[in-house]
């Protein structure tokens, strides 16, 4: 997923895109209100919101307020030091859907961020599925049938966004932005690599191309 992350203190804005890189997420992180407020209006395709309220030039709240005002239903986690309960209301109430309080468990973090994501998908069940294909976000695992696949983390995180909309024919553009953020540097054919490495995987049919436009999920070849 390609996530937005506005937190102005670096060790812990650090830390925490540290922490998501390592899921395999893209992450964009600004440092102040004014930035955030920029990102968030520029037309990313970001799957989620971390936003910390205590920030240099904007306010987390009057940011999300603005956001929830143009109604924008991005899910947003606060992550803050306003630990006290009518701060809490507040966050609620401007509309987050989530609030962790500094200091904060790295790991706990990540599951939040998982459990918004499959809220926001409209799934309960955490396990994405295509045949005998499986795909577990929360563990970053992947099976076909009984066998385990070893996916790096792009190939995982384009195949995910396959499996979420299945039937869907996904472009290049829409594929790179959920796989890369802002400073990460996309190779021309860096898609088309990651879809040779997953054929590999998977079988040539597995995802097929609809020329000029993008990819989609096809067939599994029979076990
Ligand atoms: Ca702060």
């Amino acid at each position: 997923m390609r996530l937005l992350l506005i937190e102005d203190d670096p060790m812990i804005g650090e830390a925490v895109a540290l922490a998501l890189r390592g899921e395999g997420h893209a992450v964009d992180w600004v440092q102040d209100g004014a930035a955030g407020a920029r990102a968030l209006t520029a037309g990313a395709p970001y799957a989620l919101l971390l936003l910390d309220l205590g920030l240099p030039g904007r306010d987390g709240l009057k940011l999300l307020a603005d956001l929830r005002a143009r109604g924008d239903r991005l899910p947003v986690l606060v992550i803050t030091a306003r630990d006290t309960v009518s701060d809490r209301i507040a966050g609620l109430d401007a509309g987050a859907d989530d609030y962790l309080v500094k200091p904060f468990d790295l790991d706990e973090l990540l599951a939040r961020v998982r459990a918004l994501a499959r809220r926001a998908a409209g799934r309960a069940e955490p396990v994405l599925a295509h045949g005998r294909l499986r795909l577990d976000p929360a563990t970053h695992s992947a099976w076909l049938g009984e066998r385990p696949l070893h996916l790096s983390p792009r190939e995982f995180a384009l195949l995910q966004a396959l499996l979420e909309k299945p039937g869907a024919v996904l472009s290049r553009a829409q594929l790179e932005e959920r796989l890369y953020g802002w400073n990460e540097p996309v190779g021309s054919n860096a898609v088309e690599v990651h879809i040779h490495h997953l054929r590999r995987k998977l079988g040539e049919r597995a995802i097929r191309n609809v020329r000029g436009v993008g990819w989609t999920l096809g067939e599994l070849d029979p076990p």
